[in-house]
This record gives C-alpha cells, structure tokens and sequence, in this order.
C-alpha cells in the first residue's frame, strides 16, 4: 500500500495528492480524532482525514492505488477547505465512507473553527459501505442483518482481513503519529476500495442478465434530449461543464493573489474526467448524498441532563408537527427540472391509485420501482427524478433525508377525493385537453403524432390485440413512447374523458 503524510501545502506530498485526486473518480474517506470522553457541548476535532485515491477512469485497468493521510494539526485548515469542498461535491468523483456522516459532522465543526464557516455541508455521488455489505448479503442469499456491522466486521466478511481496531481510540491529536497510527489510518481508508471492487463486480455481472439489459433498453430508447438533460447525472454533466467556464471566468475577472487561491481548489476538478460509465451506472442506481443539516451542527446534549432532553425532545415533536401539516406556500418548481413547470409525483405504494387518477388528467406521477420499497429507495428515487413524493406514511416524513417541501402525505382515503386534494394543494391547473395523455400503464408519454388503423394494426403485431370491432371506425391510435401501449379514442376513451370532467369540476 503506497501511503503518504501530507503535512504542508508547500510540499512534494501535497502536489502529488493533487495530481491524484485530478486522475481518480473513486475516493475512500475516513477521518481520525481524539475521542472525548465527557459529555460536552463542542465536537472531537479531526485531526487526520485520510482520502484513498483509486488511480485511473477505467475500473477494468484499476490496480493503482494511493492513500493521503491530510494532518489537520499541521495544514492550516483554510488553505485546503475550497479544495476539500469541491472533491466532496465533485460529480466526478465517487466517495466511499463507512457511516461518514459521523466523520463531516466533526470535519464541518473542526474547519468551521478555524475560520472556514460553515465548514462542509455536503458529499456527493456518495456511497457508503454498509449498504454495499446490505447488497452482498442479500445477493449471498443471507438474512440482511438489521444492525450495521463494524468496519473491521464488514472487512473480516467480504475481504477475508482482519483490521485491528485497537488504535481507534488513541491519541489522534499527539504528534508524531506512529507507525503503527498511519498504517492503521492508511488501512480503514484502503480497505473502503477493496470492498468497492467487489460490490462493483457483483453488480456487473447483474447487469449482464436479461433485466437489467431491458432496463437499459427502455432507458436508452425512450428519452428524448430533454429527458436526457433532466436526468439527474445529465445534471452533473452539466454542471461539470458549466463549472469548467466558471473557473475561466473567475480567472478572467478576480485578482490575480484571488485567482491563484481559488484555482488551486477549484484547478484539481477542473482536470478530473467525468466517470467511465459502468462506474456511472452504479453512481445512478446506487448513489446518495450525505447532507448535513443545521440539527447536524449542534452536539447532542447529555441523556443524564432532563432539562435539555426535554427540550431536544420538544425540538423533534415540534418539527414532526411542521412537517405533517400543511402543504408551505408554492412548490418550488421551475420548468428546467421537468414535468412542464408542474411538479412531478411519486406516488408511494399505498396511494399508487392516486398515481393512475393523476396520470390520466396528464400529470407526471411515476411509481416506486420496487414493489415493496424501503423508505430510503423511495426518497432516493424522489430525489434523483426530483419527484414530490406522496404518501400517507407519517413516518415518512419524519425521515431526515428529504426537505419538507418533497414530501407531502395525503389526508384523503379515496382516490378521487385524493386527486382533488393534491389539484387543491399543488395548484394543478388541470383543462380538458390534457385528459388521457398520458400512458396509464406506465406514465409515459404519447407519440406526436396519432397513428391510422392500419399503422396500429402493424405496432401492436405480436404484443398487443385490437379488437376487429374498431377496424372501420376510422379512429385515430396513441402510442406509449416508453411501453408503446396503444390507446384510441374508443367508449372506454371517452367513459374516463367524461368521468375526469366530473371529478375535475372541468364544467362548473
Ligand atoms: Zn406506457
């Protein structure tokens, strides 16, 4: 294991840390500090933050790696925190944690003290460990255990090494680290790549059988460009470019002292190449981001202390009443997010009925993609298609991953009357031609342009029946782009037209 102390900027060590992190698009991280022992009301302060750097866009060529160990007593915190933000936010680098959330809540308080308010607030394409080790049980035919396992427990299992864990708690803060302190800090922040190439495997060889080949298939086929930029990783790839241009402009307007400050930050994502698209897959289907939220930001108070932990009880009941209640204000939708300047829905499991009503007044409402979806494979899909989600699961909302305004739980036990609140609430405005078009089946859309009896009867060959009946009635067919389903403006067409109107109110 190639490893490296980086204890200054000016050094061989910290130039070659840039040249790395500008050729990798995976990075392991892990964070080291003196634990505390007494409750108190300020964080531990990260005194080592390791960044294991996998060498090379090519996961099929990946056998280099490096591993930086950053001591955060030595390096003036200011002169790295540009650099760290863009790495943790850059689209094109994929970080790996163990439970890391821990680690940038005390990373975010211990910059945040030496002058870099307010620290880190975010980390993304993000993946972490323990769910990768969820998805090797699971593919293992075990029982997914419900507790999360250690770090060294994980590695034991899927690696086949045992990681000591006895210097975890040493004195992180005393200089010099020993031999022993780097290697171990080298090690946990190694072994996150290791466990990554084999989740990575295992999900390859997946997507070679036949579903996930059809899942490819509809992806590919059916978006249009606008869809294509609507796509959450499109984003990135735009905002790596757009970011590209910043930077040419901050060099073009700052000072020059400013402009050499902010490119050394900013120069080592400007190098970076957008990930190599197996990688990307996994980013798309497995990604999330690690947010820290201003409850992040304040220690927890002490159990023995009743009066604080009444209050901090007080603070939770307090914010579950925000969020249960009523839709705030406007949904923030702007058009570049989709869904024709009206949000798009997701509807959960249990109004999934809601999902058809809404489709068939022309809204965007897709469905979980599993049928039995985990509350966090439902906020995540919300948030990569940039979905409101539906519920009427209150416990929903009380998960921390979602702003309150994604979420909405519906108060109504009937479909119509669920379809009228959500018009009511999100302000829909819903008009007779946007009736039905808008595939039932499966949310897609329709072709521009209507197809003839005879050009139906050729689609449908093989995969769909149109009754006889409707040969001679010169009616015009609508194909699904997404399940090329066809529908025509037959009695069923326009029985639901009609029933729409009414639930609508399109008549009064
Ligand atoms: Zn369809």
């Amino acid at each position: 294991m190639d490893a490296h102390l980086v204890s200054s900027i000016d050094s061989d060590e910290f130039t070659h840390l840039t040249r790395a992190l500008s050729r990798s698009t995976l990075i392991g991280l892990d964070a080291e500090w003196k634990p505390i022992r007494s409750q108190r009301s300020t964080f531990p302060t990260v005194a080592l933050l390791q960044l294991a750097c996998q060498l090379g866009d090519d996961p099929a060529e990946w056998d280099e790696s490096v591993v930086f160990l950053l001591d955060l007593v030595s390096i003036p915190l200011p002169s790295i925190w540009e650099l760290l933000k863009d790495v943790f936010v850059s689209p094109d680098i994929l970080k790996l944690g163990f439970k890391f959330k821990q680690d940038l809540i005390f990373l975010s308080s211990t910059f945040g003290a030496e002058g870099c308010d307010p620290g880190f607030d975010k980390v993304e394409p993000y993946l972490d460990i323990t769910n990768m080790h969820k998805f090797l049980q699971h593919k293992q035919g075990k029982k997914v255990s419900k507790d999360t396992k250690s770090l060294s427990a994980i590695c034991e299992e899927v690696l086949g090494i045992s990681l000591s864990k006895e210097l975890q708690c040493s004195d992180w803060s005393r200089r010099p680290l020993t031999e022993e302190q780097l290697r171990y800090a080298a090690t946990d922040a190694h072994c996150l790549l290791e466990i990554f190439k084999i989740f990575q495997a295992k999900v390859v060889k997946e997507g070679k059988s036949c579903n996930d080949v059809k899942e490819l298939h509809e992806f590919n086929l059916s978006l249009g460009l606008k869809d294509i930029f609507q796509m959450p990783d499109g984003d990135n790839k735009l905002v790596g470019t757009k970011f590209c241009n910043a930077l040419d402009i901050v060099q073009a307007t700052a000072s020059s002292e400013d402009c050499g400050r902010i490119a050394r930050g900013l120069e080592v994502i400007r190098k970076t190449k957008p990930m190599d698209e197996s990688l990307w897959k996994i980013v798309r289907k497995y990604g999330e981001k690690l947010l820290l939220r201003e409850s992040d930001r304040k220690p927890k108070t002490s159990r023995k202390n009743g009066k604080k932990r009444s209050s901090v009880v007080a603070a939770c009941k307090k914010n579950q009443l925000d969020s249960s209640g009523d839709w705030e204000g406007l949904p923030p939708w702007d058009i570049s997010l989709g869904g024709d300047g009206w949000p798009k829905f997701l509807c959960d499991v249990m109004v999934e009925g809601l999902a058809k009503h809404l489709r068939c007044v022309g809204v965007d409402a897709a469905i979980p993609l599993s049928k039995k979806p985990e509350p966090r494979e439902l906020i995540d899909q919300a948030y990569k298609e940039k979905r409101v989600l539906l519920t009427r699961d209150a416990k929903l909302l009380r998960h921390q991953y979602l702003l309150k305004n994604q979420i909405y739980r519906v108060k109504n036990l009937l479909k119509n009357e669920q379809l009228i609140e959500v018009i009511e609430i999100f302000q829909l405005k819903i008009s007779e031609d946007q009736l039905m078009s808008r595939c039932t089946k499966c949310n897609g859309r329709f072709i521009q342009k209507p197809l003839t009896t005879e050009e139906a009867i050729e689609a449908a060959k093989g995969f769909q029946r149109i009754p006889n009946c409707l040969f001679d009635k010169n009616l015009e067919f609508w194909q699904c782009m997404d399940c090329n389903q066809l529908y025509w403006e037959g009695t069923q067409y326009h029985n639901a037209v009609q029933k729409f109107i009414d639930v609508c109110k399109l008549n009064d």
